[in-house]
C-alpha cells in the first residue's frame, strides 16, 4: 500500500479551458490588457450586477485605487478590522491616511458598534472585510456611514460569490462606493495574481481608470483626436496596476465555474460541520442569516481550556497526519510594522486578540476529493481526542458504534 499523500491547505483548480485560453492568448500576439481583459470585465460586471468594473493586477491594487480615487490622504482616518490580511491596512498608509482598528464580532467580521465608537471628525471611510466569505452586517455599516457621511470600500477578497440580502457583494443596488475583489492563487477564483475594482460612482470609476495606468488619459482631450492614436497626456501621478490578457484568460474560465465552486465549498463546509459538531473542544463557523456564505475559508476556533495543546501544536499534529492547515489572520496589532500606532486606545481590539490563539483554517477547496475531506475529518477528530482533557472512546466520524455508548463515552470526564 502506498503512503497517503499530503493534503495541502490549498490547491487551485485549473482546467483545460484555462490552459487553452492562455495558450490562445500567447499565440494571439497580444499579451497585455486587451480583448480578453475586456471580456473578463464584461462577464464579471454582469455576474455581480455591478455598474463599473476594472480588472487590476491585485486585490491590494483595487483597495489602494479605491482610496486614492476617493482622494483620501494625510489627516484622514480610515476604519477597518484587525482580523484581515496586512494589505487592507497597508493601502491606508500608502495614501498617507491613518488606519483605525474597530474590534470584531464573534463570527470574525467587523463590529458595527465598534466602528461607531471609533468615529472622529477626521474619519473619512470604512473598509469592512467579508471574513472567510461571510457577508458583514452591511446594513448597520451603511447606516453608520450615512450618519457620518463616510465612504464605504468593501474588501471582498474572500467574497467572490458571497451574497448579501439576495444580491452579490459589490452589486449596484448597494450604497458602498467601491468593492475590491482578489484573484490571488488561494482565493475563490484565481488569475494567479489579480483583482477587480467595482464601483457605482461614475466619477470615481473614471479617476480609478486613469490612476490605474500612470495617470494617463487618452480620451479626455480633444488633442487626442487632432494628433492621432500615438498621443496621450499624463493628468495625475498614477500607478501601473493593469491586468494582462494572459491573466484574464484564466479569469474568464474561473469566473464561469464560480457558482459550481461555491456549491462545492458549501457542501464540504456542511460535511465538516456535520462530522465535527459533536466535539465540544471545537467551535465551528455558523451559517449566515442574511446572505450566502461563499465558504472561502472554514475557520475552526479551538476551545483551548478543553485541550492540553496549543493551536500551534494542533496544526503540527495535523501536519504529522499529512494535513496542511493555516491561520487567518495574525491580527494587525501583532505585526511589528504596525506597532507604532496600534497601542493607541482607539486601536484596542480585545475580541480579535483573544480569538487569535484559537484560530485554525482547515483545507476547503473545490479540487479536494471527498476522500481527502474524510481524511481531514478523521485527523481533526484524532487530534482532538488524543489531546482532549476529556477522555474519549475511539469513535470515528462514520463509526457504527452504538450511539448510546459513544455519546456516553464522549461525555465521560
Ligand atoms: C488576499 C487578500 C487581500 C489582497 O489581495 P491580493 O490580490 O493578494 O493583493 C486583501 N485583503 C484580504 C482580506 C485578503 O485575504
Amino acid at each position: 500500500m502506498t503512503e497517503p499523500s499530503f493534503i495541502p491547505f490549498h490547491r487551485p483548480e485549473i482546467g483545460e479551458e484555462e490552459i487553452d485560453e492562455v495558450v490562445g492568448t500567447l499565440r494571439s500576439g497580444w499579451l497585455t490588457t486587451g480583448v480578453r481583459t475586456e471580456q473578463f470585465q464584461n462577464e464579471f460586471q454582469s455576474y455581480i450586477g455591478a455598474r463599473h468594473v476594472l480588472a487590476l493586477n491585485s486585490g491590494t491594487a483595487a483597495l489602494h485605487l479605491a482610496l486614492a480615487g476617493l482622494q483620501i490622504g494625510p489627516g484622514d482616518e480610515v476604519i477597518t478590522t484587525p482580523l484581515t490580511f496586512c494589505a487592507t491596512v497597508n493601502v491606508i498608509l500608502h495614501v498617507g491616511a491613518t488606519p483605525v482598528l474597530a474590534d470584531i464580532q464573534p463570527n470574525g467580521n467587523i463590529d458595527p458598534q465598534s466602528i461607531a465608537d471609533r468615529i472622529t471628525a477626521q474619519t473619512r471611510a470604512i473598509i469592512p472585510v467579508h471574513f472567510a466569505g461571510a457577508p458583514c452586517d452591511m446594513d448597520a455599516i451603511w447606516s453608520v456611514a450615512r450618519k457620518h457621511e463616510l465612504f464605504v470600500v468593501e474588501d471582498a477578497a474572500h467574497a467572490a460569490g458571497t451574497h448579501y440580502r439576495g444580491h452579490h457583494v459589490g452589486a449596484d443596488c448597494f450604497p458602498s462606493d467601491a468593492t475590491a475583489f482578489s484573484f490571488y492563487a488561494t482565493k475563490n477564483i484565481t488569475t494567479g495574481e489579480g483583482g477587480m475594482i467595482v464601483s457605482k460612482q461614475d466619477d470615481l470609476a473614471l479617476r480609478i481608470k486613469i490612476l490605474a495606468l500612470h495617470g494617463i488619459s487618452k480620451d479626455a482631450w480633444n488633442r487626442y483626436r487632432e494628433e492621432g492614436s500615438w498621443y496621450y497626456e499624463v493628468l495625475e501621478n498614477g500607478f501601473k496596476y493593469n491586468l494582462t490578457d494572459i491573466q484574464s484568460a484564466i479569469g474568464i474560465h474561473q469566473l464561469r465555474k464560480l457558482e459550481r465552486y461555491v456549491q462545492e465549498r458549501t457542501r464540504f463546509a456542511e460535511i465538516y460541520s456535520q462530522e465535527l459538531c459533536d466535539l465540544p473542544e471545537l467551535e465551528l463557523p455558523s451559517p449566515v442569516k442574511d446572505g450566502r456564505h461563499s465558504w472561502h475559508l472554514y475557520v475552526v476556533r479551538l476551545n483551548l481550556e478543553m485541550l492540553t495543546i496549543s493551536r500551534g501544536q494542533f496544526i503540527e499534529e495535523l501536519r504529522k497526519r499529512k494535513i496542511g492547515a493555516s491561520v487567518h489572520f495574525i491580527p494587525i496589532p501583532l505585526h511589528p510594522f504596525f506597532k507604532e500606532w496600534v497601542h493607541l486606545a482607539h486601536n484596542q481590539c480585545p475580541v480579535a486578540l483573544q480569538m487569535y490563539p484559537r484560530l485554525i483554517s482547515l483545507p476547503l477547496y473545490p479540487s479536494m476529493s471527498d476522500e481527502e475531506l474524510r481524511r481531514v475529518i478523521i485527523a481533526v477528530r484524532e487530534v482532538v481526542e488524543k489531546f482532549s482533557k476529556h477522555r474519549y472512546l475511539p469513535v470515528g466520524p462514520s463509526s457504527t458504534v452504538d450511539n448510546a455508548i459513544s455519546s456516553e463515552g464522549a461525555n465521560a470526564l
